[in-house]
């Protein structure tokens, strides 16, 4: 393989375009850098696709869509399955790679491996479970016929946060259904989305089926791609504020659309409840990632009863944390992505203490270089306050108090978000009833983490449109075709 390759220590990448199996400069020549969280400093630079690149890439998917859609699912599973096996092979080296482009800690790089490879190995088991449905019209004119077909060329485009785990999310189900694709990654980590390229290519997926395009020009690549009547549908992970223009530039050719957009999570902490059980699920839902996670718990809501002691103990667990390079070993808090995600979350910090909340820990964003921020714990705040309505995406947690089951239900729905909720209690009866309550796609009732390849992840109002994950994963690349027949 050609190439030029990126000097890094997490061992050789390719940094070209990924078209047609072929590792290709960009037409342009162009190239653009990829930086160290850490640092600040250059780690690598990458090809930067443009538009006519875009093309080349939807040729290549597109003249690669009948033979893919005509492999047997068996064997497009088999491909996956290998995929699996490599990223688990290579699971240190990509850990690595994750941990250099993005700046989360390495043991959450591990965990986000271990879940992206998972995606591979659930949609190589699902590549064969595509069926259909043989039934009888009540009129009893006719039987009617639904057999599943790959939808066709996607184009997929996706976040920093997760480099790895949100492109295997998409890709796996879409090359389980027969359909071939075209990856956008995020500017800030393109490095793994091209090691997964190269780790497809080996595990046996035919030219063209994926292609890879870094670029900094985003909207004009993938809105040029949404304008070609061969690309059939965008699955799209990342802001809402993006999703919106995608789903707007979707409806111009009416191409079929999974958003999977922004987050704000709210934690909901019954007196009831087990509060080790609730802080454990605290640190993982606000931590996982340094809160750079769509999942991340924003907002907490906690019982008045215990909402002190809830307080201080989680203001104890969050100060205990190491924060450092990520790719440190000891290293148990990255910086965060870039200096606007760092700027964002002073800001955000900063207003609400101005708005009257308490710091009971961090709360100062640290003098030098790296984009970093202090695990933070705020407490003193209403439940008006600007912090709750914004994603935080950083290490920072509000602590709101409430008196009853109501009122935490209208905390919880007082958003335009429903991506995720979390509910702790040792009511059984009453935590279905709040999971019920509230406005989200997923709950996670007594547990700090819900991400599983094997269900189906996605929100509601706006955070976004579909599922991945699960069987509704697969669904999502299939089209039911009806057949009405006579025999
Ligand atoms: P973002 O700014 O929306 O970017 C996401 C992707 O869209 C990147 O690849 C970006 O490319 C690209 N993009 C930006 N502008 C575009 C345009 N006009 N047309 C087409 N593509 C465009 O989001 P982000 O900051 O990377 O990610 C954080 C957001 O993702 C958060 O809101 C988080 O909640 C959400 N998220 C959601 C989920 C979920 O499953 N619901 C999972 C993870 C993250 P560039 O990098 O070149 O700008």
């Amino acid at each position: 393989m050609a190439g030029r390759r990126a000097p890094d220590h997490a061992g050789v990448v390719e940094t070209e375009l990924f078209i047609a199996g072929k590792w290709v400069p960009a037409s342009s020549g162009a190239r653009f850098d990829v930086l160290d969280p850490a640092t600040g400093d250059v780690l690598a630079s990458v090809a930067d696709a443009n538009e006519a690149d875009a093309m080349s890439a939807v040729d290549a998917a597109a003249a690669a869509a009948k033979a893919w859609a005509a492999t047997p699912p068996r064997v497009r599973g088999e491909a996956l399955r290998r995929a699996f096996e490599l990223m688990t092979e290579r699971a240190d080296e990509l850990a690595k790679l994750i941990s250099l482009e993005n700046g989360k800690a390495l043991t959450d790089a591990k965990g986000e491996v271990t879940y992206a490879a998972e995606f591979f190995r659930w949609f190589a088991e699902e590549a064969v479970r595509g069926e259909g449905i043989v039934s009888t019209a009540p009129s009893g004119a006719n039987r009617i016929l639904v057999v599943r077909q790959p939808v066709g060329v996607c184009v997929l485009v996706t976040p920093w946060n997760f480099p790895a785990a949100m492109a295997t999310r998409k890709i796996g189900p879409a090359l389980a259904a027969g359909c071939t694709v075209i990856l956008k990654p995020a500017s800030d980590t393109p490095l793994t989305a091209l090691a997964m390229a190269a780790i497809l290519a080996e595990a046996g997926v035919p030219d063209g089926v994926v292609n890879v395009l870094p670029s900094r020009s985003s909207g004009k690549v993938v809105s040029k791609m949404l304008a070609d009547p061969r690309v059939r549908k965008v699955s799209f992970t990342g802001s809402t504020e993006v999703g919106r223009v995608l789903l707007a530039q979707a409806a111009e050719n009416v191409v079929n659309t999974s958003m999977e957009l922004g987050g704000n999570a709210p934690f909901v902490v019954f007196a009831d409840a087990d509060l080790d059980a609730a802080l454990d699920g605290a640190m993982i839902a606000k931590m996982r990632n340094g809160g750079e996670a769509c999942t991340a718990a924003n907002r907490f809501y906690v019982e008045e009863p215990i909402a002190e002691e809830f307080s201080r103990r989680l203001a104890e667990r969050m100060s205990s944390l190491v924060v450092g390079p990520g790719t440190d070993e000891k290293t148990q808090v990255g910086p965060l992505v870039n200096e606007d995600t760092v700027a964002k979350v002073d800001s955000l910090v900063r207003d609400a203490v101005q708005g009257g909340a308490k710091v009971v820990t961090g709360g100062t964003r640290p003098a030098g270089p790296g984009f970093y921020y202090p695990p933070t714990v705020l407490t003193g705040l209403t439940g008006d306050a600007p912090i709750l309505k914004e994603e935080i995406f950083g290490p920072v947690a509000p602590i709101v108090t409430f008196t009853s089951e109501d009122e935490a239900v209208r905390y919880a729905n007082d958003t335009e978000f429903g991506l995720v909720a979390y509910v702790f209690t040792g009511n059984l009866a009453r935590g279905l009833r709040v999971s019920e309550a509230i406005e989200a796609g997923m709950v996670g009732l007594n547990r700090g983490l819900v991400s599983d390849p094997a269900a189906p992840f996605g929100g509601v109002k706006q955070s976004g449109v579909g599922r991945e994950g699960g069987h509704e994963g697969l669904l999502e690349y299939l089209e039911s075709k009806y057949i009405a027949v006579n025999w």
